[in-house]
């Protein structure tokens, strides 16, 4: 995992979303104020241009600039949580990046966001996308698998915990304010998450 991986990632998490932007919108929509799709497509788009400007020489660096982007670009609740995760992420990844290195950093990316936004698994999320990724990461590493299926178990994992939010009462974000209306419906913020870790699997190659 050199410095091209990690900007091959942003590039596609930046592509599934601008693919996905209308679904984002409608699902904050139904629970929120319908921007969701627009601010991360933005902030994504404002990251793929960062990485052009100033070409990261070390992975790490692609994730600082990735959440620096994020957070000065993006106005809603996401850009300060996704930013502060891909910042967390980049300052504890170590070079070379290894499979336990990239799950460990990945786990300091979910608990910055925890401790930025104070939700627990179960409020209805994106960390209830994000924390069951990480999970997946970590038993990966203990099983002793590939970063191809590492990445591909965290990105189900990730879509199965978003799905798992439809049922759930928000009690975090705007989504809260809905109280009881806010049942029967996907978190947004979890469903991009599990489209950043869709775009992860798909840059992992089979070894
Ligand atoms: P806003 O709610 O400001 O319009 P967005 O629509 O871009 O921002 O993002 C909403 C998403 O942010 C939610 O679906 C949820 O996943 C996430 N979110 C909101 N508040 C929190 C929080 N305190 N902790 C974790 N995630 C949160
Ligand atoms: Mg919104
Ligand atoms: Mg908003």
């Amino acid at each position: 995992m050199d410095t091209g991986f990690f900007v091959t990632w942003l590039r596609d998490a930046a592509t599934r979303i601008r693919l996905q932007r209308d679904r984002l919108t409608e699902l904050d929509a139904a629970i929120g104020d319908a921007d969701h799709g627009a601010n991360l497509d933005r902030g994504f788009t404002e990251v793929c241009k960062a990485l052009e400007d100033w070409p990261p020489t070390a992975p790490a660096q692609a994730l600082l600039t990735a959440g620096t982007t994020l957070i000065r670009r993006v106005g809603g609740a996401s850009g300060p949580l996704y930013g502060s995760a891909f910042r967390a992420m980049g300052k504890a990844l170590q070079d070379p990046v290894t499979l336990p290195g990239f799950a460990a950093a990945f786990e300091a990316g979910v608990v910055a966001v925890e401790r930025l936004g104070k939700a627990a698994p179960g409020d209805k999320t994106m960390i209830d996308a994000l924390a069951p990724a990480s999970r997946a990461l970590t038993a990966a590493v203990e099983k002793g698998l590939t970063p191809y299926e590492a990445f591909h178990r965290a990105a189900v994992a990730a879509e199965e915990g978003s799905r798992a939010t439809i049922p759930m009462r928000a009690r975090k974000g705007r989504a809260s304010y809905l109280g009881e209306r806010s049942v029967g419906h996907e978190d947004p913020g979890a469903a991009s998450s599990a489209l950043i870790l869709g775009a992860l699997a798909g840059v992992a190659v089979k070894e």
